[in-house]
């Protein structure tokens, strides 16, 4: 019981195969997998039962919205569809989880553009594997005056980002993308040397 990382054990016990497939979520080794098992198994009513339910209704509803990629339980998603939304503003990321990061900021209110990753040459990901091709027909659909390039700060966010910016140089659309430097709160002796020659290099008027 100590190595979950095969398929799971063939005549392994019901709770076996339940610690072996929570092992298998990001962030959860066996160790950890034992606990969060024991712990459903002890809260049956109040956890288990409903989080069966939540899961079986995620994966039949959930599914791409064939407009921005992002993942909703109806098609056009619930910001593609959402009116009071600035549709003149196209805010592209990697994957989802990106998505609900800049939605928790209250800070963007126009659309989305999920890529579903990053460009990479070391694990064989081109151009035709991401939502790129949508991405280019949106724009040139018309009505989209900037594309915000809100990728990671990655070597192959940034690859990505310059293959768009490239892409879309044609289109009449401003290209912007997300300042790099220091964090909010930040103290300049901690920040790495990239971040801080970034933050240098990206400095501002003051006032
Ligand atoms: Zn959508």
């Amino acid at each position: 019981m100590s190595e979950f990382k095969g398929p799971a054990p063939t005549g392994a016990s019901e709770i076996e195969t339940l610690i072996h497939l929570l092992s298998r979520l990001p962030g959860l080794g066996p160790r950890s997998a034992r606990r969060a098992a024991l712990h459903l198994i002890k809260r049956r009513d109040s956890l288990m039962l409903p989080l069966t339910e939540a899961l079986a209704i995620a994966a039949e509803r959930i599914k791409p919205c064939a407009t921005c990629n992002t993942l909703d339980t109806i098609d056009p998603c619930a910001i593609c569809r959402d009116a009071e939304r600035d549709t003149r503003a196209i805010c592209v990321v990697e994957q989802v989880g990106d998505l609900w990061a800049i939605e928790r900021t209250g800070a963007f209110k126009g659309r989305y553009h999920v890529l579903g990753g990053t460009l990479s040459a070391l694990d064989g990901v081109g151009p035709d594997d991401l939502a790129i091709a949508s991405l280019l027909s949106r724009v040139r659909a018309g009505g989209v005056d900037e594309v915000i390039l809100a990728l990671n700060a990655t070597v192959d966010g940034q690859t990505t980002a310059h293959y768009l910016a490239d892409r879309l140089a044609d289109a009449t659309v401003a290209v912007t993308r997300l300042a790099h430097g220091v964090p909010v709160g930040g103290e300049l002796d901690y920040l790495d040397d990239g971040t801080l020659s970034a933050a240098l290099a990206a400095r501002r008027n003051v006032g």
